[in-house]
């Protein structure tokens, strides 16, 4: 089916069962009918009632899903976690390596503030004040490669972006919702959520500390043939475009991807 906006355009319908709704500057999904939902992601702080919004009107009042399930931990992903979490009461998956940044024990490298074609200067503003603490409601995404609340789904380990970063692919309509493991939008362009152009791109300058497996993971991520993709920044994006964009990701990795400069670019990174 097209991919169509509903209600309002931030809402963008790309399966029967999933929407995407942009939050800003990042994407959550929605995935699942009436009776069996989950969430993917959490957006920007102090999003909650913007989430709620979109969960009435997909599913109705005092919908509840079954689960969160994040692809990674970064501010911008898990911005009202604690509070629908406080809210619903439910599970939020994550991979291990992802936990110690959920519950309060580690943080993020800081974002490099010097890298090329960062967004850190414009977008601090935003950054929250305390790290996430979802300690008691974090629970481990199986081992079986299953995805909790989502039948039919498979989560993959895509790190370099983060440690513990996952996709999540639907291998019956090749459907894949790839996080920050790669972006539809140019990197200077992060804030302009009404961009016209889409266009495959690395993962957010900004925050990626390891290019290498960021690399390996783009590549595992086009091996899967996806013929649609919702990526955590940008617009959604299908056939053609998606195919191509990622084989010239790929092939082009370093051109593309990499920055020039920026403390987490070692020259072995860079180098054609
Ligand atoms: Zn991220
Ligand atoms: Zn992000």
């Amino acid at each position: 089916m097209p991919m169509t906006s509903v209600q309002s355009g931030n809402l963008t319908q790309v399966a029967d069962d999933v929407h995407c709704f942009t939050n800003q500057i990042v994407n959550l999904c929605f995935v699942g009918n009436v009776d069996n939902w989950v969430l993917v992601d959490a957006g920007m702080p102090r999003s909650f009632n913007k989430v709620m919004e979109q969960v009435e009107t997909l599913y109705g009042e005092g919908a509840k899903p079954k689960a969160i399930i994040l692809t990674h931990g970064h501010f911008d992903h898990v911005g009202a976690a604690e509070e629908l979490v406080k809210k619903w009461n439910i599970p939020v998956f994550a991979h291990p390596l992802e936990v110690p940044f959920l519950t309060g024990k580690e943080s993020y490298p800081f974002p490099d503030p010097s890298v090329e074609g960062g967004m850190v200067a414009k977008i601090s503003d935003l950054f929250p004040e305390e790290p996430i603490n979802l300690n008691g409601n974090i629970s481990l995404l199986p081992n079986d490669g299953t995805v909790p609340g989502m039948p039919g789904w498979k989560w993959l380990h895509t790190p370099g972006h983060a440690p513990g970063h996952v996709s999540l692919f639907r291998d019956s309509d090749k459907l894949l919702i790839a996080g920050d493991a790669f972006t539809t939008v140019k990197q200077d362009e992060l804030l302009k959520v009404m961009m016209q152009t889409v266009e495959v791109n690395g993962p957010p300058r900004y925050f990626t500390p390891d290019w290498k497996a960021s690399e390996a993971s783009v590549q595992k991520l086009a091996a899967l043939h996806p013929e649609k993709a919702i990526t955590g920044h940008g617009r959604p994006i299908s056939g053609d475009d998606l195919t191509a964009g990622l084989q010239k990701l790929v092939g082009n990795f370093k051109k593309i991807a990499v920055p020039d400069y920026g403390k987490y670019v070692k020259g072995e990174n860079k180098e054609e």
